[in-house]
């Protein structure tokens, strides 16, 4: 069930141009633009690799008319079972807790839900509103939960219709490094 790197590559060059939730940008640009941020970052392969990823859940299935319709994707499920025993939980656990990391953040910084797109505050509805602060407390309690949450704040800036990040060739690089990480190590 799995996805090589060369299916998630073809993937993204077929289904990659699909519209980024009603942004002005593509999925592709999306994830470029996300995985360039955590790059400028110094984060790891391994947390690139997750930026570059994180969405690719609506890639395997279109369900914008289910979000219109009021229901959420959970599309950061969705990749998981093709990603796993290719990519390690660096990879895989902050891709999950992506969605989650949101409605972290609108319940302990209380600029950030002011700050988010449109239709992200239309997802955050459906994805359960912001944590309590019950809820956020047990949500940073998990191991990668700091790296969701990194990833998350990149995700939110990763929709400039006038940036310029590297191509695909670039972080193929990169998630073949992350892939052999995971590979090195036995899975979980
Ligand atoms: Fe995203």
């Amino acid at each position: 069930m799995a996805l090589t790197v060369e299916e998630i590559t073809e993937l993204f060059q077929t289904q990659g141009v699909g519209q980024y939730g009603g942004e002005a940008i593509n999925q592709l640009q999306h994830a470029l633009q996300c995985a360039h941020l955590a790059e400028r970052s110094g984060a790891s392969p391994e947390l690139v690799a997750a930026a570059l990823l994180h969405d690719l859940g609506h890639l395997l299935v279109q369900r914008e008319p289910a979000k219109q319709a009021g229901v959420d994707d959970l599309h950061q499920f969705l990749a998981l079972p093709f990603l796993r025993g290719v990519f390690p939980d660096a990879v895989l656990e902050p891709i999950r807790m992506h969605v989650d990391a949101k409605r972290y953040l609108c319940q302990v910084d209380s600029h950030y839900q002011a700050s988010l797109s449109p239709a992200s505050l239309r997802s955050l509805v459906l994805q359960g509103g912001p944590f309590s602060a019950e809820e956020a407390a047990a949500f940073m309690a998990q191991a990668f939960a700091a790296d969701a949450v990194t990833l998350r704040r990149w995700d939110d800036h990763a929709k400039d219709p006038a940036a310029a990040p590297p191509d695909w060739a670039h972080y193929r690089v990169i998630l073949e490094q992350a892939a052999s990480v995971g590979l090195a190590e036995p899975v979980r």
